[in-house]
């Protein structure tokens, strides 16, 4: 087994993930600041500099910012496609032409020994994708940023041994908390993010006997925690008969810490 991940950081304050194999070393997303990127990579015993391509799902900030100055200082590719370089041109400053890469949804490129698929994700930027990762029969699956799973994303990631999967929100803490009702609506609504209960629902369609663990990811700072989304999705789960005794693991990301790089 040598598809191995790390998700480096996960949350609306940036978020960025590892993959690697022997043959290829990939960063999904940089979402914090360059620095901040050279220290995850560090904790996980990995430098920018051995990275073979940036990939970006979408041009929110909290996926992107980090991106331009990497890219720059260590003179990396970066993967997006069409829409997604549209909407982030100003926002990464000057890139090369011969770093500008395309990587439309609903394809499957090889990145040497590692294939990536894309898939298209229902959220309020030009045109969201994630990702399933196939090396040596082990797939990995990152969904993130969706206001709602469709069964073609689920049929997409269903059956991977590593799900990194969006707990967002708690349903209740979102709607009593401090949230203007605008941004309620955009959270709670089709283009915005999966709730933790929404989260154990599209998970009961994707695992499978082949689902070694799951990390639940990008949980909001104000409307989650981590014991809350483990807890919910674990229940809901439970119920329709896709955990017990604890597996398959539900695993925490952490917006400022990195998960241990594992073999997916
Ligand atoms: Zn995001
Ligand atoms: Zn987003």
């Amino acid at each position: 087994m040598t598809l191995k991940c790390s998700v480096l950081a996960s949350g609306s304050t940036g978020n960025a993930v590892y993959v690697e194999t022997k043959k290829q070393r990939l960063l999904i997303d940089a979402g914090l600041s360059g620095k901040k990127m050279e220290e995850l990579l560090a904790k996980v015993d990995r430098t920018p500099r051995e990275l073979d391509a940036i990939l970006v799902s979408h041009e929110h900030s909290d996926h992107i910012k980090g991106v331009g100055i990497l890219a720059r200082k260590y003179n990396l590719p970066i993967y997006a496609n069409e829409a997604t370089w549209q909407a982030m041109e100003q926002s990464l400053g000057p890139i090369q032409s011969e770093q500008r890469f395309h990587l439309e949804p609903q394809t499957v490129t090889s990145f040497a020994d590692l294939d990536v698929e894309t898939f298209r994700v229902s959220h309020d930027a030009a045109d969201p994708m994630f990702f399933t990762f196939h090396h040596e029969g082990r797939k990995l699956a990152l969904a993130t940023d969706m206001g709602y799973v469709s069964d073609q994303i689920k049929g997409t990631i269903h059956g991977a041994h590593t799900l990194i999967f969006e707990a967002n929100h708690d349903m209740n803490m979102l709607r009593m908390g401090k949230y203007p009702w605008n941004v309620k609506r955009r959270i709670l609504g089709d283009m915005g993010h999966v709730s933790n209960e929404d989260a154990g629902k599209a998970l009961s369609d994707c695992i499978s006997s082949h689902t070694q663990q799951v990390y639940l990811a990008h949980l909001s700072l104000d409307n989650n925690m981590k014991e809350l989304a483990r807890m919910t999705v674990s229940q809901v789960l439970e119920e329709k008969g896709f955990y017990s005794e604890g597996k398959p693991p539900l695993l925490d990301t952490d917006p400022y810490r990195p998960t241990e790089l594992i073999s997916v």
